[in-house]
C-alpha cells in the first residue's frame, strides 16, 4: 500500500458506523463493499449474546455427539478422559466430539470477521469489547493480502473458550488449549493495533480451575499474527493480566509461507502481569522497541522475548520492573532460535542510566550461546511523498 495503513481513514459517510451491541457490530461490518468503512464502538459489546441480546453462557453452547446423540457435559468429559482411567492418549468418542461440535457453536457466535479497509475505533475512554475474537484474515491460504485494518481505542476483555481441548502429551503433564485470541491476524497485511487495552478479568488466571492437575486455560493469545502476515504495528497499547500475550509466526515448518514475512513492530506498550510470549516470534522479524515491561510475582511467568527458529527480534530501549526474584536472563526465551539483538534495555533497581546486557545475561546461564546480533537492524520510513 503506498501510503501505509490508512483503514477506513477515507470512508464516505455513508460508511461510518457507531454500534452499541454484537447485532450492530456484525451488521456494519458485513455492509457489502470494500470501500473504506470507520465502525465506532460506544460502550460495552458482549460477543456472547444470542440474536435476541441476551447473554449465553458456556453451558448454551453445549451440543450433542451427532453419531451418539450424546450431549456435552464438563462433568461428562472430565470423568470421560480422565488420565487415571482413560489413560494419557487424546480423547476420542461421544464427550470429545460433542466438545467439539459445542466449541463450533460458540465460535459462531465469538468469531468476528474484520473486513478490508476498515477502522474499528472505540468512542471515549469506556468501549469495551468482551468475549469476541477479531479475525483479521482477508483470504485463507498462503496468500498474504492485504488487510489495511486499523483498532483503536477499545479494551478488549475474556476473550475465553467454553471448550478447552485436553492434550495429555502436551509436555510432560499434558495442557488444556484454547482456540481464540482477542485479536488474530492471518495472511493478511497492513494493520495496526493501536491504544488498545487487552486483559482478563471474570476469567483471569486465577480464578480458573484446575483439572487433571493443569490449569483449566480458557484463553488463547491476546494478538497472535500468522500465517504469511505482514506488516503489523502494535503500538501504545496495555497488555494485561493474560499469559500467552502474541505469537508471531505459529509453525517452525511454515518457512515457505512465513519466511522473510512477518514484520512486526512492538512499541510503547504498558506490558503486566503476563505470563510469556511478548512476543514469541518464528521466522519473522520482530522490532521491539520503547516497551515498558511490568514483570509481576506470578506462578507463571515463562518468557517475554521468545527466540523460535530463525526469528531476528531487534529488541530496542525497552524498561522493565522485576521482582527481584527475577533475573534479566529470564527475560529470554529461546525456542529453536539462534540469536537476537537487545541493545538499550534499562531496568528499574540498576544505576541510573545502566544498560543491561540481557543477551550476555542469558548466555552466562544457558547454553548453546544466542548471537547477540539479529542480523538486521530496523529502517524508519517516514509518510510517503
Ligand atoms: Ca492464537
Ligand atoms: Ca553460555
Amino acid at each position: 500500500l503506498p501510503n501505509g495503513t490508512t483503514g477506513g481513514s477515507l470512508a464516505a459517510a455513508d460508511r461510518v458506523f457507531t454500534v452499541t451491541n454484537r447485532n450492530e457490530l456484525v451488521a456494519a461490518l458485513t455492509v457489502t463493499g470494500s470501500a473504506p468503512r470507520i465502525v465506532q464502538i460506544a460502550g460495552t459489546i458482549d460477543a456472547n449474546v444470542g440474536d435476541d441480546g441476551n447473554a449465553l453462557g458456556c453451558e448454551d453452547y453445549y451440543r450433542a455427539d451427532p453419531t451418539s446423540g450424546e450431549m456435552y457435559a464438563l462433568d461428562k468429559f472430565l470423568a470421560a478422559y480422565d488420565p487415571a482411567t482413560w489413560g494419557r492418549v487424546p480423547p476420542a468418542g461421544p464427550q470429545e466430539e460433542a466438545r467439539k461440535v459445542s466449541a463450533a457453536a460458540q465460535s459462531a457466535r465469538i468469531r468476528t470477521r474484520i473486513p478490508t479497509n476498515t477502522t474499528i475505533v472505540g468512542l471515549g475512554a469506556d468501549a469495551r469489547i468482551i468475549g469476541a475474537w477479531f479475525d483479521i484474515r482477508p483470504a485463507s491460504g498462503n496468500n498474504n493480502a492485504a488487510a489495511n485494518v486499523i483498532i483503536r481505542n477499545i479494551t478488549f476483555e475474556d476473550v475465553a473458550d467454553c471448550f478447552p481441548a485436553w492434550d495429555p502429551t502436551d509436555g510432560s503433564a499434558g495442557n488444556w488449549n484454547s482456540l481464540y485470541d482477542a485479536i488474530s491476524v492471518r495472511n493478511a497485511t497492513h494493520v495496526w493495533i493501536d491504544h488498545n487495552t487487552f486483559r482478563d478479568r471474570a476469567t483471569r488466571d486465577e480464578r480458573l480451575p484446575t483439572y487433571f492437575g493443569r490449569l483449566y486455560q480458557v484463553h488463547d493469545g491476546h494478538i497472535d499474527v500468522t500465517n504469511a502476515s505482514d506488516y503489523v504495528t502494535v503500538s501504545w497499547n496495555r497488555i494485561l493480566d493474560h499469559d500467552k500475550v502474541m505469537l508471531i509466526g505459529s509453525s517452525d515448518s511454515a518457512t515457505a509461507s512465513d519466511r522473510n514475512r512477518l514484520r512486526v513492530t512492538l512499541h510503547h506498550n504498558f506490558i503486566a502481569g503476563v505470563g510469556q510470549r511478548v512476543p514469541r516470534v518464528r521466522l519473522g522479524q520482530g522490532h521491539v522497541y520503547n516497551n515498558f515491561y511490568k514483570v509481576q510475582h506470578l506462578p507463571n511467568y515463562g518468557y517475554s522475548w521468545g527466540v523460535g527458529r530463525e526469528s531476528q527480534i531487534y529488541a530496542e530501549n525497552n524498561f522493565f520492573i522485576t521482582d527481584k526474584s527475577i533475573a534479566m536472563a529470564d527475560v529470554i526465551e529461546r525456542l529453536n532460535g539462534t540469536k537476537i539483538t537487545a541493545v538499550g534495555t534499562r531496568r528499574a533497581g540498576e544505576k541510573a542510566g545502566a544498560i543491561v546486557d540481557v543477551v550476555a545475561a542469558w548466555n552466562a546461564e544457558n547454553d548453546p550461546d544466542l548471537l547477540p546480533d539479529a542480523g538486521w537492524a530496523p529502517v524508519l520510513y517516514g509518510p510517503a511523498g
